[in-house]
């Protein structure tokens, strides 16, 4: 088993760190890392040659791995060096590239994605890596934001003047939306939250943060425990209720995702025009596809014209390296361990959670929302807004 060194130089997380390597050659695996692979987060190569791994170039790492591990997706080189029999466990999204795992099982690879973990299942919950990385995005994105906001986060009374604490507002309630609020509460601002999701009201509550209630979308309740994508006209409502709650907070979180659509946007550009000068915006649900922020530029920070800094990171998690690799790492190393017999990772799709994570096995893909994928005309599969 390996873990590679990522390729995108702004990825700075490894897929496997020094405290988990003991765990897998105690159940029977050789482990190897590719020189360098944790340089980024803060893990040296000494640390994982101490901890019982074989440290080797990027070319015999691909050849004498059974199981190569990643944090994103299976790179090219990766791909072309494959052979049949090898299994790769990263970050497919397949949904997203189902083209890929139809080159996976044409080599005979088998590709197992984390982000296929059942999130309610309670033995998947250590194995849960959306999780884990959505609460890393949740903690930075206000970290980010105190960063920039000119003021004091929390009340303070000096000799110098009291400063009001500063107000967040924090837009979807999901796991990186609940650790948004313990994180803005912990640094003593004032919290409100709000979801589509009902249920949340309890959970922002019992962090001691305020529920804001709107008229137009009480309920918005998709499947699987996730959010549904609102109408066109509900959207419309919703952003125009915001626009006072967001207009009258320093800081606004957004971290609202509707799974398989654009992220739906909830700060309108007029909302936006109504904040104070030296407000903030981060925007976690920011990607190529758009965020939950009008303005958000990916991957920027951008000033607008009347002072509010927008912040739309594309990878917070890589932003906190090395908590958000030793929680990933541990994740993957749990899935493993999991499907170890006899020193060898064995596949067996009778189980509920391999069914989820196993996209391409004996040279076919056996994910059926994947199949159905590869079976749609690419012009229907574009992403729904
Ligand atoms: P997600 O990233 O898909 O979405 C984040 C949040 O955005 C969700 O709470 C969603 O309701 C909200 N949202 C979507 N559209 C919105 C809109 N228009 N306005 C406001 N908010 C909007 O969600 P997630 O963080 O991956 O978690 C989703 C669900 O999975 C939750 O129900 C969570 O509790 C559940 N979950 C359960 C477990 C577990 O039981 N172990 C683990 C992980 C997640």
């Amino acid at each position: 088993m390996a873990a590679l060194k990522e390729l995108d130089p702004s990825e700075h997380r490894v897929a496997l760190v020094p405290g988990e390597v003991a765990r897998l050659t105690a159940a029977g695996l050789r482990v190897l890392v590719e020189e360098g692979a944790g340089a980024a987060a803060w893990f040296p190569d000494a640390d994982y040659a101490k901890a019982g791994a074989s440290v080797a170039s990027r070319a015999r790492v691909l050849t004498d791995a059974d199981v190569i591990l990643t944090v994103g997706t299976v790179p090219p080189d990766v791909l072309a060096a494959s052979r049949p029999g090898q299994t790769m466990v990263g970050t497919l999204q397949p949904l997203l590239a189902p083209q890929l795992a139809a080159r996976l099982s044409e080599r005979g690879v088998t590709a197992l994605s984390m982000d296929g973990i059942p999130r309610t299942l309670g033995r998947a919950q250590a194995m849960d890596s959306l999780t884990s990385q959505a609460s890393v995005a949740g903690y930075k994105a206000v970290l980010i934001a105190a960063d920039h906001f000119g003021r004091y986060v929390p009340m303070l009374m000096t000799a110098s003047g009291t400063t009001p604490p500063a107000s967040i507002l924090v837009l979807g309630v999901g796991v990186a939306g609940l650790q948004a609020i313990g994180t803005a509460h912990r640094l003593g601002a004032i919290v409100s939250a709000y979801d589509v999701r009902p249920e949340t009201r309890d959970q922002v509550l019992s962090l001691g943060a305020r529920f804001v209630t709107l008229r137009s979308v009480t309920a918005a309740v998709g499947e699987g425990g996730y959010a549904r994508a609102l109408t066109t006209d509900e959207r419309l409502t919703l952003q125009g209720e915001l626009d006072d709650h967001i207009a009258a907070h320093d800081i606004v979180i957004t971290a609202a995702q509707v799974p398989g659509h654009r992220p739906p946007q909830l700060v309108s550009a007029a909302a936006i025009a109504r904040m104070r000068p030296g407000s903030v915006i981060v925007d976690t649900a920011a990607s190529e596809l758009g965020g939950n922020v009008e303005l958000s530029q990916p991957g920027e920070t951008t000033v607008t014209p009347n002072g509010v800094t927008i912040i739309a990171p594309l990878n917070l998690p890589a932003m906190m390296a090395t908590g958000a690799s030793m929680a990933y790492s541990r994740n993957i190393a749990r899935m493993l361990l999991s499907m170890v017999r006899d020193g060898k990772v064995v596949i067996d799709l009778d189980d509920e959670i391999q069914a989820a994570v196993v996209i391409t096995h004996d040279g076919r893909v056996v994910n059926p929302a994947v199949n159905a994928l590869l079976a749609t005309p690419p012009e229907e599969v574009a992403t729904q807004p």
